[in-house]
């Protein structure tokens, strides 16, 4: 069976300043292992993406050592607001951290929210992570400022709900889930210990069915947040917030479409349309995934691409096997390898 290339506009590829947890390179190579040909990549990098100069070395880097498109997210921040013009011509979107997360970002006073917002040019979407209340103040700025405003990772009943509501009203705002939020429950988080912890955390079974029933309607896109630690960091003190995602979310979400939870075409919709529609990719051309949606395998920390090594749904069984990835018309990746597009400069 074949899918369009899918685009996650969610994840962190650790470069620059966290290279032991992953690369762009070993990013993107658990990218195409997971269905994924674009991705959008978070500013929370060290040093952050605040800075025209910082935002230009990511880029460059990414066009020297990544295996798929990958676009880079500008990050708000209040002691560089002379950044966001320019940033907004080059960057995918601006991100802003309202609550306290891994990274060194945020923006916690209305002031510089609302500054932002000034000064990031309209067009492009500004994308935020907000928890609880802090939804309402995202909807309410992307109201009064008259912006598209996407929230990231939403996991909770009343945040789903809100967003519904909003988009009733005519707001611009989109929104995605991750399938963490969709698939594990705070009941996991208690038998994985710290491996479980992440940012938003995981919440009730009451708020996970409420997630899947806003699927077909309210949420626009499946993006994983793929935020890589190793596991010795995960195991260790101060277990820092974040798991491993691009090489699972296919798959889960392939199960939950045998299982007869979406559709296939709702599946297309979410990892692939609408990621692309929100943020204006470009389209790629003879770009495709192959799947075999009959095969059933467990999930295992052996054989993944992302350096970190590990997945928090390892020991799941799941049904869909990415198989063959096409992009451009060359093949790059086919039954668990994955072939470069063209020779690397040596690191
Ligand atoms: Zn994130």
């Amino acid at each position: 069976m074949k899918l369009p290339g899918l685009a996650d506009v969610h994840v962190h590829l650790r470069e620059p300043g966290d290279v032991h947890k992953e690369t762009i390179r070993s990013g993107t190579e658990a990218a195409l292992a997971g269905g994924f040909t674009t991705l959008l990549a978070m500013p929370n990098t060290h040093p952050p993406l605040v800075t025209l100069a910082e935002f230009r070395k990511a880029q460059r880097r990414a066009s020297e050592t990544a295996l798929c498109d990958v676009f880079h997210f500008a990050g708000g921040s209040a002691d560089h607001l002379a950044e966001l013009p320019a940033l907004g011509q080059e960057a995918v979107g601006l991100k802003i951290y309202m609550d306290q997360t891994y990274g060194p970002l945020r923006v916690d006073t209305l002031a510089a929210l609302m500054a932002c917002f000034k000064h990031w040019p309209p067009g492009k979407p500004i994308a935020v992570h907000a928890e609880g209340k802090n939804v309402a103040v995202a909807i309410g700025l992307a109201a009064a400022f008259n912006r598209h405003v996407h929230i990231c990772h939403v996991s909770r009943k009343d945040e789903i709900t809100l967003i519904a509501h909003a988009k009733q009203r005519g707001i611009q705002v989109t929104c995605e889930v991750t399938p963490h939020h969709l698939f594990l429950s705070e009941l996991d988080a208690r038998q994985f210990g710290p491996r479980a912890n992440v940012r938003p955390a995981l919440a009730s079974q009451t708020d996970v069915e409420a997630l899947w029933a806003h699927l077909d309607t309210v949420i626009d896109c499946i993006a994983t947040d793929h935020a890589p630690h190793t596991l010795a960091e995960k195991l260790g003190p101060d277990a820092p917030p974040g798991m491993p995602g691009l090489e699972t979310a296919l798959p889960l979400m392939l199960t939950a479409v045998s299982e007869g939870r979406l559709t296939l075409e709702r599946l297309v919709a979410l990892m692939a349309v609408n990621p692309r529609r929100i943020y204006g990719l470009p389209a790629q051309p003879d770009t495709w995934v192959e799947v075999d949606p009959d095969d059933r395998y467990t999930i295992s920390d052996e054989g993944l691409h992302t350096k970190s090594g590990w997945s928090p749904f390892s020991g799941r069984t799941v049904r869909g096997r990415v198989r063959r990835v096409v992009l451009r018309g060359r093949e790059v990746f086919a039954d668990g390898v994955v072939h470069p597009p063209y020779a690397f400069h040596s690191e």
